[in-house]
């Protein structure tokens, strides 16, 4: 812990932590010396990690990146946080997001950008850019992550690490700073398939204070070992057939995902990819998901207007920055929300509104659930009829600059192949597959999607991949 700790200060001009505390650090750090000094430690006990901002944590400030919450503490810790502390986990830290989770590019905090430890010029992509960057730096074996429309897959793209969201429900919410919650699920990030799956094996379970956290294993209600499980049955399969280890596995790849929008290079080792999971046995199946450009109108009408009601709650009163200037209440809670908010949450508060204010709301949110039913069904049929999972890009380029998001259609464009995934709310994970051709060469990101509860046999996947 200490050693992250040191690379974490040696690294600052990365930023991507918002907040430091050694001391909270090492005392849990103690604490896991003292566990496996009693020999009850496990292979995560004394492993240096960190959450993403909007994890609440004890002791910590969540600040979710915005001015909002510059000094929120928490007097409770989510359940991912939680489990991960139980496990003996050392939390150094808390990681740089966009605000509230929303944004491509961790350009939208309001503690500053985070740079990509690939070439400082560059965005890490995001939300979860803290978190793919403090990895992709060797800082940290994993991160904690979340993902409502990309916010893991795409940073881990851009920055050269492995990250999996999980199925919807399969992870707890309580205590993640919600955006959009029919989408907003958890996940990890780390530098290979093989050191997500204990994080995730221990984050993966019922929790009944999430509404939506599904009991997968209703004869054990903890489920610790079902992502292990899955992962090692599905390896052992892979080994048991020799020389072509996935061979029996029916791969998709939609034509949907190779459209123009894919830069060059991109498309080049996106390729290379599916012919090397061909080479190692795998049949490749051209599969179509008819309604997969719907998924951006649909997305950005969906997620702003679930924002705009769960962010109601910062107002200035029940939590927040407070304005001063006020003379009334009603001034109090709307200068609070426009000095506590930036542009681009305001922007996602105003067009949720409006989503979903009377005369609109049929012609915008409804016919956005409509679509969003229309997608999920893609994928059912793909995988109940033509493949086991998956593949195609994560993101259709590699990173851009810093500082060069004028334009807002391009920057949405962007999330044209993550944002069904969370439609759906189907496990999707982002594995390394090359680099540009870039003087400072540029990771490129492979995007694997499987059917419900599947994330073992994902890993299993990218690992043999890896
Ligand atoms: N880019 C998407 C958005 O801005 C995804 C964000 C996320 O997954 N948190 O909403």
């Amino acid at each position: 812990a200490q050693e992250a700790l040191n690379k974490a200060s040696s690294l600052k001009q990365l930023n991507a932590f918002i907040e430091i505390n050694e001391e909270l650090s090492l005392a849990q750090a103690a604490a896991a010396d003292d566990l496996l000094a009693q020999g009850q430690g496990d292979y995560l006990t004394g492993i240096p990690m960190a959450h993403k901002d909007n994890f609440v944590t004890e002791g910590w400030k969540t600040t979710a990146a915005s001015k909002m919450l510059a000094n929120y503490l928490s007097p409770f810790e989510a359940t991912v946080v939680e489990d991960l502390r139980k496990a003996g986990t050392v939390n150094i830290g808390k990681l740089n997001l966009d605000e509230f989770a929303m944004g491509s590019s961790n350009e939208t905090s309001y503690f500053g950008a985070c740079l990509n430890p690939w070439d400082h010029s560059k965005i890490p992509g995001g939300s979860s850019g803290g978190s793919a960057a403090a990895v992709a730096a060797g800082i940290i074996p994993f991160a904690t992550a979340s993902d409502t429309g990309g916010s893991i897959r795409q940073p881990a793209a851009l920055c050269g690490v492995t990250g999996l969201k999980a199925t919807y429900g399969a992870i707890s919410r309580w205590g993640i700073i919600a955006y959009a919650s029919s989408m907003d699920q958890a996940g990890i990030i780390a530098r290979s398939a093989e050191d997500i799956v204990p994080a995730l094996d221990r984050i993966c379970h019922y929790d009944a204070r999430d509404s939506n956290s599904v009991n997968y294993c209703l004869a054990d209600k903890n489920e610790i070992g079902r992502v292990q499980a899955q992962y090692d049955n599905q390896r052992r399969q892979f080994d048991s057939a020799g020389d072509k280890p996935l061979s029996g596995l029916r791969v998709g790849i939609p034509l949907e995902y190779q459209g123009d929008e894919l830069n060059a290079e991109v498309a080049t080792a996106v390729k290379a990819a599916i012919q090397q999971l061909a080479d190692l046995g795998a049949e490749i199946v051209e599969i179509s998901l008819p309604h997969t450009p719907e998924c951006i109108p649909a997305y950005y009408i969906l997620s702003p207007a679930e924002a705009s009601s769960n962010l109601s709650r910062f107002d200035g009163i029940r939590f927040g920055h407070r304005s001063t200037e006020a003379d009334n209440i009603e001034q109090l809670i709307a200068r609070s929300r426009a000095e506590g908010f930036g542009h681009e949450v305001r922007r996602r508060v105003l067009l949720g509104t409006y989503a979903l204010s009377e005369g609109y709301y049929d012609a915008l949110y409804v016919k956005a659930q409509r679509v969003r039913r229309l997608i999920a069904d893609d994928f059912k049929r793909a995988f109940a009829e033509q493949c086991d999972v998956i593949v195609g890009p994560v993101s259709p380029n590699v990173a851009r600059n810093i500082g060069d998001n004028k334009d807002l259609k391009a920057e949405w464009l962007g999330d044209i192949f993550t944002l069904s995934v969370n439609l759906a709310g189907l496990p999707a994970m982002s594995l390394p597959c090359g680099f540009s051709s870039d003087a400072k060469p540029l990771p490129i990101g492979l995007q694997l999607i499987g059917n419900y509860f599947k994330e073992g046999q994902l890993l299993a996947i990218a690992d043999r991949y890896q």
